[in-house]
């Protein structure tokens, strides 16, 4: 049993500070001192209850440190190692045992539920209550606790406070692209929205060769830095009426191969269909809640054989997909640098203002 300080959510849209008790990882577990933690959009969802957890709660869900204790059963994890957090999943169900931890059958409980799979809390507040944690992990303290099937072990010689994004924003984009579109060298691809995720999408992009890839975004100097990451075209769409016809016209006048959404608009996902030539596909990762939209399946669809999906966490298997990231990150192919700002933990609310203000892509929080 550890005091540790731990940032808490217990009235919608704030956070404090607060000394928690943490228990000992049990079966499966791992105790990890946390180095850093990401600010992801999904953190504010949580806090703001747009997507609510059972209170108090500790958010933070991009979470790297160092493993401190394994629990029972432990074999894949050891004392030092270094982990990147990634989202959780129950290994047991039919997805899972299909390799496709993504499309977990109990991911709604594992990420929003506060509590492990088999009910348990680790964290107790000073009155001796449960705290709820985000995603299984709750990073937004000094100590987490975790299930070793989400903490992935990664190369020690990498900067570990570079890596957070990897477990959530940047693994979404950058899977999306490489694990389910999977472009040929020399595809078309537009992507919608230039955050973390997007940007991940335009470097996976980059990286797979692709020759045509339109960043579309309504904030210039977004627009800017997705060229720097390897957009050839960019769009600020309040500047454009026909978002999809110029995407079309930069692609020869025919499409593009594939579009990518991440902006939280549902209505961008029909102009991104639009934007496809025949047999092009769109990905959709945005949190749009219960926006509804509408378009003729048979005009925008069917007849042009386009193909429209929704993924979770990028259709990624963390354990296999993040070690190929951090390899990239180091070869200079990912360039995280460009994205992260740091701040210190007691600067928490300071990287929330910046992330929501839209000053900066990836604020980082750095435990002592
Ligand atoms: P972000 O807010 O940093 O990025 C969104 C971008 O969209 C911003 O650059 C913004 O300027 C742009 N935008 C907003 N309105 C626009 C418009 N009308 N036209 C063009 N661009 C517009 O968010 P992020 O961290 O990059 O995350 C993107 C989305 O992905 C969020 O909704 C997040 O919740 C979601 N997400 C989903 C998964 C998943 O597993 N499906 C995982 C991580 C994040």
């Amino acid at each position: 049993m550890k005091k540790i300080k731990a940032s808490i959510n217990r009235e919608t849209g704030k956070l404090g500070f607060e000394t928690v008790t943490i228990g000992e990882p049990g079966v499966g577990q791992v105790l990890i001192k946390m180095v850093a933690c990401g600010v992801c959009h999904t953190d504010s969802v949580v806090i703001n209850d747009i997507m609510p957890m059972p209170k108090p709660t500790i958010v933070g869900h991009e979470g790297v440190g160092i493993v401190e204790e394994v629990g029972p059963g432990v074999i894949d994890l050891a004392v030092g190692d270094h982990v990147v957090m990634s989202y959780p999943s129950c290994g047991v169900c039919d997805a899972c045992r299909a390799g496709h931890p993504y499309a977990c059958e109990h991911s709604s409980q594992l990420f929003w539920g506060g509590a492990y799979f088999d009910g348990s809390h680790k964290i107790k507040d000073e009155q001796g209550a449960d705290v709820s944690v985000m995603f299984g992990q709750g990073s937004f303290a000094e100590y987490a606790i975790a299930n070793s099937r989400y903490c992935v072990k990664v190369d020690p010689a990498a900067d570990l406070k570079m890596l957070c994004s990897l477990g959530c924003g940047i693994q979404t984009g950058a899977s999306s692209v490489m694990n389910v579109m999977r472009p040929e060298a020399g595809s078309s691809l537009v992507v919608f929205g230039t955050g973390a995720v997007g940007l991940a999408a335009i470097m996976a992009a980059k990286i797979c060769g692709c020759s045509t890839i339109i960043a579309v975004d309504i904030v210039p100097s977004r627009l800017e830095l997705a060229k720097e990451v390897g957009a050839t075209h960019t769009i600020n769409s309040k500047e454009v009426e026909d978002v999809a016809a110029k995407v079309r016209e930069f692609c020869g006048g025919k499409g593009a191969n594939f579009a990518f959404e991440s902006t939280g608009h549902a209505s961008l996902i029909v102009t991104g269909l639009d934007s496809l030539k025949s047999e092009g596909t769109e990905v959709f990762v945005s949190a749009t809640g219960t926006q509804t939209v509408t378009f003729m399946p048979d005009l925008q669809l069917m007849s042009f054989c386009r193909t429209l999906t929704g993924v979770v966490e990028g259709g990624s298997d963390p354990q296999r997909f993040i070690p190929t990231l951090v390899q990239f990150y180091q070869e200079g192919r990912l360039p995280l640098e460009k994205i992260t700002k740091f701040y210190k933990f007691d600067e928490l609310e300071q990287a929330f203002e910046d992330s929501h203000s839209g000053k900066v892509i990836k604020p980082v929080v750095v435990f002592d």
